[in-house]
Order: structure tokens, then C-alpha cells, then sequence
């Protein structure tokens, strides 16, 4: 089983248009497709469910974040709502160096994205299951990440909220989204202030072999985040600082 002919080489070529050599990283992704079917015929973990599908809008989309310059060496990552291990798992392939985090307030996921942990013998990849507003009060959590990720997770108003309190100071949030994102970003300086952000800027590229826009989305942390951000679990979605 595993990625047929096809899958292989649309996953080198869409790796080759973001610069990456994934030639050393065919076999891990190859399980993660087998296990990802296997648990989609079980369960509705992922709506993407052709071959293709999850090669370009799971493995390589979440690739895209190498193209920033802020993946190397061992750094600690949290992937905040990493569904079935997007984009957290596919980076971890690639940058076995950094440590990640990935946390989902659905267990049922989390308990996926252990599987695959386990199966693929990833070391310095830990599951979290909780919510983001609950577990961002925690001293163990609260600005211990260097980086945080996001893919497909909330409006930006509600993800820095989320987010950036597991931000370490200097480190950066990279929220993943689609295109047109501009309206999305106008308010956002309103929340960053609130939340210790800093400068935000926005890395537009195309999705290879789709030819669909995608945006990276990345804030600073500059100062500590105030205790009472996040608010409770539904709060930030509800009422949005911005
Ligand atoms: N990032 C994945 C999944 C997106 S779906 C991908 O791109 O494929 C959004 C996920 O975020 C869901 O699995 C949901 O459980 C999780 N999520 C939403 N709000 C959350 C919160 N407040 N805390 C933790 N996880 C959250």
C-alpha cells in the first residue's frame, strides 16, 4: 500500500516547487497516507479523501510554511488546533529537529495524531487534548513555544487570541490561509496590541501543482500577554478583540 507512483511523484514535484528535497521523506509520509485513509474509513477525520487531495492540500500545503526562514534547528512549535496533524505533522517529517506540539480539543483526533506519533517512531512530538483558552493558563504552556502554527482554525480576530499567549517573546505566530486575506488582516493590529503582538506581515505564495493563493499570516510577540487573554473557553469566538 502506501502513496502509489502518482501520489510519490506529485509529493517531490509540489516539494521541489517550495525548494524542499522530500526524496528522504517518502516512506513516513507514504504510512501517514495509509493511516489517514485507514482511520477516514472509520471515522470522518479529514474531508479530503482522494489521493491527490491529501498530497497537495494536506502534505504540501502544510509545507508551505518552510517557506519562511523560521523552521530551523530545535525549535519548540505548537501546532494549536492540528486536526489530524495539519500542518504539525508534515513538519515534523521534514524538520525532525524542532520539538511540536500538537494540540486539539477533540480527543478523537489527538488520539490519531498519537497513532501515527507512535507508528512513525517520532521523537519530540507530543499530543496535547484540551482547549486553547484553558491550556494557555498553564505555566508549562503559557509563552513557552518559540513558534505557533495554525491551519483552518478560527478568523483571525479569534486565533491571535488563542494563540499568541503560547508565543515566548520574540518568537512568532504563523496562522496558514486561503485567499483573499486582506480584509481578515485590516483589524488585526486593534488585537495584537492587546495581546503583546508586535509587527505582522504577509507572505502571499501559490499552492504548487493547484495553482491556488495561500497567505501566511506572521505576528510577533513583542510583550507579554496580559493574564486575562485568553478568555474562557468560547469567549474569543463569541466576542472577538476585533
Ligand atoms: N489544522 C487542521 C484542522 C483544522 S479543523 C487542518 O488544517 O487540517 C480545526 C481544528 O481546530 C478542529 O480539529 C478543532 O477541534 C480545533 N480547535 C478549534 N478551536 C480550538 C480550541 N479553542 N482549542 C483547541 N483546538 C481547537
Amino acid at each position: 500500500m502506501g502513496l502509489s507512483p502518482k501520489g510519490v511523484q506529485l509529493l517531490l514535484e509540489g516539494g521541489r516547487a517550495l525548494g524542499l528535497d522530500l526524496e528522504a521523506h517518502l516512506s513516513p509520509f507514504s504510512r501517514l497516507y495509509d493511516l489517514l485513509m485507514e482511520a477516514n474509513r472509520r471515522t470522518n477525520l479529514t474531508a479530503l479523501r482522494t489521493e491527490e487531495e491529501v498530497v497537495v492540500k494536506h502534505f504540501l500545503d502544510s509545507l508551505t510554511l518552510l517557506t519562511l526562514p523560521l523552521f530551523e534547528g530545535a525549535i519548540r512549535v505548537l501546532d494549536l488546533g492540528t486536526g489530524a496533524g495539519f500542518p504539525g505533522l508534515p513538519l515534523k517529517i521534514v524538520r525532525p529537529e524542532l520539538e511540536i506540539t500538537l494540540l486539539d480539543a477533540t480527543k478523537k483526533k489527538v488520539a490519531f495524531v498519537a497513532q501515527v506519533v507512535e507508528a512513525l517512531g517520532l521523537k519530540g512530538a507530543y499530543p496535547l487534548w484540551g482547549r486553547a483558552e484553558e491550556l494557555a493558563h498553564l505555566p508549562e504552556h503559557r509563552e513557552a513555544y518559540g513558534r505557533v502554527v495554525a491551519r483552518a482554525v478560527a478568523p483571525l480576530c479569534v486565533l491571535v487570541e488563542l494563540g499568541l499567549p503560547f508565543v515566548s517573546l520574540g518568537g512568532y505566530m504563523v496562522a496558514q490561509k486561503g485567499p483573499r486575506v486582506t480584509e481578515e488582516v485590516a483589524p488585526l493590529p486593534k488585537a495584537l496590541v492587546l495581546l503583546g503582538g508586535g509587527p505582522l506581515s504577509v507572505h502571499t505564495l501559490v499552492l504548487p501543482l493547484v495553482q491556488e493563493e495561500r497567505n501566511l499570516v506572521v505576528m510577533a510577540k513583542e510583550a507579554p500577554t496580559p493574564a486575562r487573554y485568553p478568555r474562557r473557553p468560547g469567549v474569543p469566538e463569541k466576542n472577538p478583540l476585533c
